[in-house]
């Protein structure tokens, strides 16, 4: 297994977006600013999507002139389309990567953005190569990859094809997202076993949703296959609409204790991130669904005990 692993927090765009309430500015740029602090490696700040379609995103300029992100941080926004990239790039010396995304199944790709999933490549190819040739880094992610809440089952070949397109056009790491929590740890160990095959020399990175509580069961099967890229949110904010009431990504604090418990690096503090999660907690006035954030890091220390060793009795 690997022994060490990047992650790229996306809750400031996939959790916020799916906030019921729009949060504050003030609010997003000290949480984006808190989590940059915590020895994380890759954040994803927010999205250039139109504001009467996602209007908790609205304020991504905003946002994006504000922060005050450490060189060290590789700052990524999600794009849909080639609008978005140019609001992207005025930006350009904020930001280090872009995200665009489509769905594997026809049926998802078309609830979410209204195209075929042949219209959507297109459009991405374009966004791809402009961004490349901006000197941006790209990722491209697949919703839907393990399952499609209107389709049920969907092909992993079909998945790696549209893998090969987004590497073709220009995107150096392609990642795998359970939207709606349909995967089991058999299925993934096996898609990632393939997905190495299929995309060589790609970056793979592995988007698991909390939706059926198989988050971090899925993130060991990934492991095991050999990935080494993960993205969550903290807190585990984020998700998907549907269905509705539906848990979010599996939580940042989450992920790395696990992986810390497991003697596996990952370069951020969990104390740190634990405050931000808490400080997310508290802005948006509810319980989040991380469970570290309720149980706190694992604490290893020796106790002082008030038993002697075993086979003697207490005050005999
Ligand atoms: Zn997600």
């Amino acid at each position: 297994m690997v022994d060490a692993v990047k992650i790229r927090e996306v809750g400031p765009r996939d959790g916020f977006q799916n906030e019921p309430e729009r949060i504050a500015t003030d609010d997003k740029v000290r949480l984006i600013e808190m989590l940059a602090a915590t020895g994380l490696r890759r954040l994803e700040v927010t999205s250039f999507v139109r504001a009467d379609v996602i209007p908790q995103l609205a304020d991504a300029d905003e946002v994006l002139r504000r922060v005050r992100i450490p060189e060290e941080v590789s700052v990524s926004v999600l794009v849909p389309n080639e609008r978005g990239l140019d609001g992207a790039l005025g930006h350009r010396d904020k930001i280090d990567e872009i995200n665009v995304f489509l769905s594997a199944s026809e049926s998802h790709n078309r609830h979410n953005v209204n195209r075929s999933v042949a219209e959507s490549l297109a459009g991405l190819e374009t966004v791809l190569g402009r961004a490349t040739a901006e000197g941006l880094r790209c990722e491209g992610v697949i919703s839907t990859s393990f399952g499609c809440p209107y389709e049920g089952d969907v092909d992993p070949a079909r998945v790696f094809e549209i893998g090969a397109r987004l590497a073709a056009a220009g995107a150096v790491e392609v990642g795998f997202g359970d939207t709606t929590g349909m995967a089991n740890p058999v299925q993934v160990r096996e898609f990632f076993g393939r997905a190495q095959e299929k995309l060589p020399g790609v970056e793979l990175t592995a988007h698991f949703h909390n939706t059926r509580g198989q988050g971090l069961a899925n993130v060991l099967a990934a492991l095991e296959a050999g990935c080494d890229s993960f993205e969550s949110s903290f807190g585990e904010l984020g998700g998907c609409p549907v269905p509705p009431g539906a848990t979010g990504n599996i939580a940042t604090e989450d992920l790395v204790s696990m992986l810390h418990e497991m003697g596996i690096e990952t370069g951020i503090d969990l104390d740190a991130l634990l405050a931000a999660a808490r400080e997310a907690q508290s802005v948006l006035g509810r319980s989040l669904g991380s469970h570290t954030i309720v149980a706190g890091a694992v604490d290893h220390r020796p106790r002082a005990v008030p038993f002697g060793p075993l086979g003697t009795k207490r005050n005999s």
